[in-house]
Protein backbone atom coordinates (compact mmCIF):
# COMPACT_ATOMS: atom_id res chain seq x y z
CA UNK A 1 0.00 0.00 0.00
CA UNK A 2 1.47 3.59 -1.21
CA UNK A 3 -0.43 4.83 2.29
CA UNK A 4 2.76 3.97 4.37
CA UNK A 5 4.92 6.74 1.93
CA UNK A 6 2.54 9.27 3.46
CA UNK A 7 3.66 8.70 7.67
CA UNK A 8 5.97 11.15 7.20
CA UNK A 9 3.06 13.69 6.83
CA UNK A 10 0.89 12.45 9.59
CA UNK A 11 1.81 14.99 12.42
CA UNK A 12 -1.11 14.77 14.95
CA UNK A 13 -4.56 13.19 15.75
CA UNK A 14 -6.37 14.15 12.98
CA UNK A 15 -3.87 12.92 10.54
CA UNK A 16 -3.90 9.68 12.98
CA UNK A 17 -7.38 9.52 12.30
CA UNK A 18 -7.98 10.08 8.47
CA UNK A 19 -5.24 7.47 7.39
CA UNK A 20 -6.86 4.93 9.79
CA UNK A 21 -10.18 5.83 7.61
CA UNK A 22 -7.84 5.24 4.40
CA UNK A 23 -7.04 2.31 5.44
CA UNK A 24 -10.52 1.03 6.43
CA UNK A 25 -11.95 2.22 3.03
CA UNK A 26 -9.53 -0.16 1.45
CA UNK A 27 -11.18 -2.82 3.53
CA UNK A 28 -14.65 -1.78 2.20
CA UNK A 29 -13.45 -1.81 -1.48
CA UNK A 30 -11.36 -5.19 -1.55
CA UNK A 31 -14.83 -6.89 0.29
CA UNK A 32 -16.51 -5.84 -2.90
CA UNK A 33 -15.01 -8.86 -4.93
CA UNK A 34 -16.20 -12.35 -4.88
CA UNK A 35 -14.39 -13.95 -2.25
CA UNK A 36 -14.52 -17.97 -1.05
CA UNK A 37 -14.26 -16.99 2.23
CA UNK A 38 -17.22 -17.43 4.35
CA UNK A 39 -16.70 -14.23 5.75
CA UNK A 40 -16.78 -11.65 2.53
CA UNK A 41 -15.39 -8.74 4.76
CA UNK A 42 -11.85 -9.22 6.09
CA UNK A 43 -8.68 -7.31 6.61
CA UNK A 44 -6.12 -7.79 4.29
CA UNK A 45 -2.46 -8.47 5.53
CA UNK A 46 -1.04 -4.97 3.83
CA UNK A 47 -3.81 -3.53 5.66
CA UNK A 48 -2.98 -4.79 9.27
CA UNK A 49 0.64 -3.77 8.23
CA UNK A 50 -0.44 -0.42 7.87
CA UNK A 51 -2.42 -0.54 10.54
CA UNK A 52 1.16 -1.75 12.96
CA UNK A 53 3.04 0.51 11.18
CA UNK A 54 0.97 3.62 11.68
CA UNK A 55 -0.52 2.58 15.76
CA UNK A 56 1.68 -0.40 17.04
CA UNK A 57 1.03 -3.86 16.89
CA UNK A 58 -0.51 -4.32 20.64
CA UNK A 59 -2.47 -1.34 19.67
CA UNK A 60 -4.27 -2.94 16.60
CA UNK A 61 -4.01 -6.39 18.56
CA UNK A 62 -6.54 -4.67 21.28
CA UNK A 63 -8.53 -2.97 18.32
CA UNK A 64 -9.41 -6.47 16.78
CA UNK A 65 -10.13 -8.01 20.15
CA UNK A 66 -12.94 -5.59 20.57
CA UNK A 67 -14.21 -6.04 17.17
CA UNK A 68 -14.32 -9.92 17.82
CA UNK A 69 -16.06 -9.21 21.60
CA UNK A 70 -19.47 -7.84 19.26
CA UNK A 71 -19.43 -5.25 21.69
CA UNK A 72 -19.45 -2.12 18.67
CA UNK A 73 -22.86 -0.26 18.19
CA UNK A 74 -23.22 2.37 15.32
CA UNK A 75 -25.64 4.43 15.85
CA UNK A 76 -27.42 6.30 13.58
CA UNK A 77 -29.17 9.74 14.76
CA UNK A 78 -33.08 9.59 13.43
CA UNK A 79 -33.85 12.81 11.63
CA UNK A 80 -30.89 13.81 11.52
CA UNK A 81 -28.09 11.67 9.65
CA UNK A 82 -25.63 12.06 12.72
CA UNK A 83 -23.63 9.02 13.68
CA UNK A 84 -21.41 8.13 16.64
CA UNK A 85 -20.82 4.82 17.91
CA UNK A 86 -20.71 3.28 21.53
CA UNK A 87 -18.21 0.75 23.13
CA UNK A 88 -20.06 -1.24 25.47
CA UNK A 89 -17.55 -2.88 28.71
CA UNK A 90 -18.61 -4.18 31.59
CA UNK A 91 -18.85 -1.57 33.82
CA UNK A 92 -19.19 1.45 31.15
CA UNK A 93 -20.30 2.55 27.58
CA UNK A 94 -17.67 4.53 25.84
CA UNK A 95 -18.82 7.19 22.94
CA UNK A 96 -16.93 7.63 19.70
CA UNK A 97 -18.18 10.37 17.20
CA UNK A 98 -17.82 8.82 13.45
CA UNK A 99 -16.04 11.74 12.00
CA UNK A 100 -13.92 12.87 14.88
CA UNK A 101 -10.94 11.61 16.31
CA UNK A 102 -12.68 11.16 20.07
CA UNK A 103 -13.57 8.97 22.90
CA UNK A 104 -14.90 8.71 26.16
CA UNK A 105 -12.37 6.56 27.56
CA UNK A 106 -9.86 7.40 30.08
CA UNK A 107 -6.99 6.54 27.72
CA UNK A 108 -8.25 9.21 25.21
CA UNK A 109 -8.08 11.77 27.88
CA UNK A 110 -4.56 10.69 29.05
CA UNK A 111 -3.38 10.87 25.39
CA UNK A 112 -4.56 14.36 25.15
CA UNK A 113 -3.18 15.29 29.02
CA UNK A 114 0.16 13.96 27.72
CA UNK A 115 0.19 15.67 24.38
CA UNK A 116 0.80 12.57 22.75
CA UNK A 117 0.61 13.16 18.71
CA UNK A 118 -0.59 9.48 18.42
CA UNK A 119 -3.70 10.30 19.98
CA UNK A 120 -5.89 7.79 18.82
CA UNK A 121 -7.09 4.77 21.44
CA UNK A 122 -7.72 1.40 20.52
CA UNK A 123 -11.53 2.30 20.63
CA UNK A 124 -11.47 4.70 17.66
CA UNK A 125 -9.43 2.50 15.38
CA UNK A 126 -12.10 -0.65 16.17
CA UNK A 127 -14.61 1.41 15.88
CA UNK A 128 -13.87 2.64 11.87
CA UNK A 129 -12.38 -0.96 11.28
CA UNK A 130 -15.64 -2.50 12.77
CA UNK A 131 -18.03 -0.11 10.53
CA UNK A 132 -15.56 -0.84 7.19
CA UNK A 133 -15.97 -4.52 8.10
CA UNK A 134 -20.13 -4.29 8.78
CA UNK A 135 -19.03 -6.09 12.22
CA UNK A 136 -20.55 -3.49 14.22
CA UNK A 137 -24.24 -3.70 15.48
CA UNK A 138 -26.42 -1.08 13.86
CA UNK A 139 -28.82 0.98 15.40
CA UNK A 140 -31.19 3.85 15.32
CA UNK A 141 -31.79 6.35 18.29
CA UNK A 142 -34.29 9.15 18.65
CA UNK A 143 -31.85 11.74 19.82
CA UNK A 144 -28.21 12.14 20.59
CA UNK A 145 -28.17 11.82 24.07
CA UNK A 146 -31.04 9.06 24.65
CA UNK A 147 -29.11 6.06 24.15
CA UNK A 148 -25.65 7.22 26.00
CA UNK A 149 -25.58 5.32 29.04
CA UNK A 150 -23.61 7.12 32.26
CA UNK A 151 -22.73 4.85 35.20
ZN1 LIG B 1 -11.12 4.96 23.78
Amino acid sequence: MGNIALKNAVTGPKQYFEMLKVICSETSKSSSKPSKRTDPRSVSEDQISALYHLFGESQVINALEIIEEQVIIHITVAGSGRTYFQVRRPRTTYVLYSNVPFCTCPSFRFKILKKERKILCKHVIACQMALALRKCQFSTASNYMSTIEMH
